[in-house]
């Protein structure tokens, strides 16, 4: 067992499921102390029964200032400092350009695009002040390449991908390093509630690895970023998709 997040102090987005869920567990299980910040109060209650004191859980929405201004003030009053960011929480959106709506395409980008800029804004001083810190961003591989009818959800995750490397540039010299994790489908509620049954087929048959990946399999990679294994790792996404992007499309 290793013990990297020893004394640290960690925020994790969208932290009460899939990914988010399953990078508390190995900030938690190597020595952390863990905000939970999240919009499911079910999903936070069950973080809580679980982790107890090791955790605060937090109902947050990542695209209200005000909610993640105060999810940072919380976790300093609570455990006296911020170590590690993981802005992780996201959603997806689904239609054609000429039949999305407005409304639509900016509810995405709030959560996707504004939530990664809000959590930045408000982490970056504290750990300036502390002499440091680690923000690991949950981009895509949409953010990389184009899903079908995904406009909002590409176009907010290679914001993101950007975004990370500007913080590095802006804030490496504060000793603050940012990188991005790009996941391919992973085994998630929200790739479940958007994915039909063939669709998933399709994935297993196209991607290399034979099979959509597992929430840990990515939380490790967060992990990586995260800790100081990584300490000349900055401004970069890792792709964790199985190989997918690594298909030209060539029939075999
Ligand atoms: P998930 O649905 O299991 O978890 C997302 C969590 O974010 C949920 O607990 C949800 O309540 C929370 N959330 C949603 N909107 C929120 C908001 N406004 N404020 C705070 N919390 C909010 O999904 P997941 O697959 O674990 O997704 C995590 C991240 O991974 C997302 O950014 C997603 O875009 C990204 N991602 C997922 C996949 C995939 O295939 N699952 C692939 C690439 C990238």
């Amino acid at each position: 067992m290793k013990n990297r997040f020893e004394g640290k102090v960690a925020i994790v987005t969208g932290g009460a499921s899939g990914i988010g869920k399953a990078t508390v567990k190995i900030f938690i299980e190597e020595g952390a102390k863990v905000t939970v910040a999240d919009m499911d109060e079910a999903g936070l209650k069950a973080m809580k029964d679980q982790y107890g004191d090791a955790v605060l859980t937090i109902k947050v929405d990542v695209s209200s200032e005000e909610d993640v201004k105060k999810m940072v003030e919380d976790t300093v009053t609570a455990f006296g400092r911020l170590d590690i960011l993981h802005n992780n929480a996201g959603i997806g959106g689904f239609a054609l350009i000429p039949d999305m709506k407005l409304e639509d395409w900016r509810k995405v980008f709030a959560i996707d695009a504004d939530g990664v800029f809000l959590g930045c804004k408000y982490a970056i001083p504290v750990m300036k002040k502390q002499g440091g810190g680690s923000i690991v961003n949950t981009a895509s591989i949409s953010g990389l390449g184009a899903d079908y009818a995904m406009a909002s959800y590409n176009a907010a995750k290679a914001a993101v991908i950007n975004l990370t490397r500007i913080v590095a540039n802006d804030h490496g010299p504060d000793k603050i390093r940012c990188n991005a994790v790009c996941p391919g489908p992973i085994e998630t509620p929200l790739l479940k509630a958007a994915l039909t049954d063939d669709i998933l087929q399709a994935y297993h048959d196209a991607i290399p690895a034979g099979r959509v990946g597992k929430p840990e399999e990515i939380a490790t990679v967060v992990a990586f970023l995260a800790s100081d294994e990584s300490s000349y790792v900055n401004g970069t996404t890792i792709v964790a998709d199985g190989g997918l992007m690594a298909k030209t499309g060539q029939p075999p």
